[in-house]
């Protein structure tokens, strides 16, 4: 499939004009742009190279592509770089930001034969514009209806077959018939440390920074499994770096860096860990993720999405079916103690000892 050149509709997530963000545009630089270049996720890349190549074979514009996890593993990046690999244009967009259907048929009208069309958090597609996407995912047509009352009529659009790549933190939330309309589904799983550092040391060297490799493996640990975060705190230590006039970012300025971001051990930076004090400080829960969130100030989206992920899986927190509780390992986080039940209470009578306790109460009701 030959495209022109490989032009990026990023308007999502580009700084428009006079709307200067840096650190999106730097971040966007540092973006791997083909696969070769692309750590990690071994299973997935895989996937998509026998995909890209089999459907380049036969002419065809490869089948839809539906990337699910939490945010900043990769997805955005992977979107473009299929569209790198084509040799076609990348238009990208977000459910929300498709409040109509209307708004749907000029970026549908203007794919050319083989473009990417990436539509970032899918899941907040509104039920109305879902529908069109069906025909068009399908048929590769859509049906707009003009004028209305008695003089509506029905107008069949035929769209330049097109890739759809849907990006969600929450495959759970799109509906069946939607997720059936894609023909591969790929999960980002959290990257191991030693992704990470080759990631940071890739970017490092795109910045023109000198970076040890027992820096690059320390910032990486701390970094949750996630590349946007090891590219945060790689720019954040480049900062240091410089206003301290150091030609190579050190061990020691790496840990001088994750101190004053307040990265502890585990990786948790104070949002974490007010969400843990939250718990705490309802005896360890159950709260609901509302309660959480108005307590914290974030949304309970954002609670879910970006905190709550890299708590569950350090076994710092668990989701019950009454909310969330705060685990051993999280009061130790925060260097709190579970307070002991009062005398006389339900709790107390049957406790042996708080450790035991926590078991039992984990034992009634987890989701998972
Ligand atoms: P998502 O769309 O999942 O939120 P992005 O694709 O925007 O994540 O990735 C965030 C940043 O992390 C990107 O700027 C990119 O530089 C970096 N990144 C993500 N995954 C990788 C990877 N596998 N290899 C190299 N860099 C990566």
């Amino acid at each position: 499939m030959q495209g022109d050149e490989h032009v990026f509709h990023m308007d999502a997530f580009e700084p428009g004009p006079g709307e200067p963000s840096p650190e999106r545009a730097i971040e966007a630089g540092l973006r791997p742009t083909r696969l070769t270049e692309f750590v990690g996720q071994g299973r997935v890349v895989m996937d998509l190279r026998v995909h890209l190549e089999a459907a380049m074979q036969r002419g065809e514009a490869p089948d839809h592509i539906l990337f699910s996890g939490p945010p900043g593993l990769g997805k955005t990046s992977l979107a473009r770089i299929l569209a790198a690999e084509l040799g076609t244009r990348l238009h990208a967009t977000t459910g929300p930001a498709l409040e109509r259907p209307k708004d749907l048929v000029g970026l549908l009208t203007n794919l050319q034969v083989g473009d990417v069309l990436f539509l970032d958090e899918i899941h907040r597609v509104p039920v109305t514009v879902e529908e069109y996407l069906y025909t068009a995912m399908e048929d590769f047509r859509i049906e707009m209806t003009v004028d209305s009352g008695p003089h509506a009529r029905v107008l069949p659009i035929t769209i330049k077959p097109f890739t759809l790549v849907g990006a969600t933190t929450r495959e759970g939330l799109l509906s069946r018939p939607f997720r059936e309309r894609f023909g591969l589904f790929e999960r980002l799983d959290p990257y191991p440390a030693s992704e990470l550092a080759e990631i940071i040391l890739r970017q490092a060297r795109i910045l023109g920074l000198d970076v040890t490799d027992d820096a690059a493996a320390l910032l990486a640990e701390r970094a949750r499994g996630t590349p946007r975060i090891a590219g945060r705190f790689l720019r954040r230590a480049r900062d240091y770096a410089q206003v301290a006039s150091a030609t190579q970012l050190d061990l020691a300025l790496a840990q001088e860096t994750l101190q004053r971001l307040g990265v502890d051990a585990l990786g948790l930076e104070e949002m974490d860990r007010r969400v843990l004090r939250c718990l705490a400080d309802q005896a360890g829960g159950p709260v609901a993720l509302k309660t959480i969130g108005a307590v914290v100030g974030e949304t309970d989206d954002t609670i879910e999405d970006v905190f709550e992920p890299h708590l569950l899986r350090e076994g710092l927190i668990l989701k019950t079916a009454r909310g969330r509780m705060l685990a051993p390992a999280g009061w130790r986080a925060i260097g709190r103690e579970r307070p002991l039940p009062e005398e006389g209470s339900n709790a107390a009578a049957q406790a042996t000892s708080p450790e035991r306790q926590n078991e039992r109460r984990e034992q009634g009701g987890l989701f998972s």
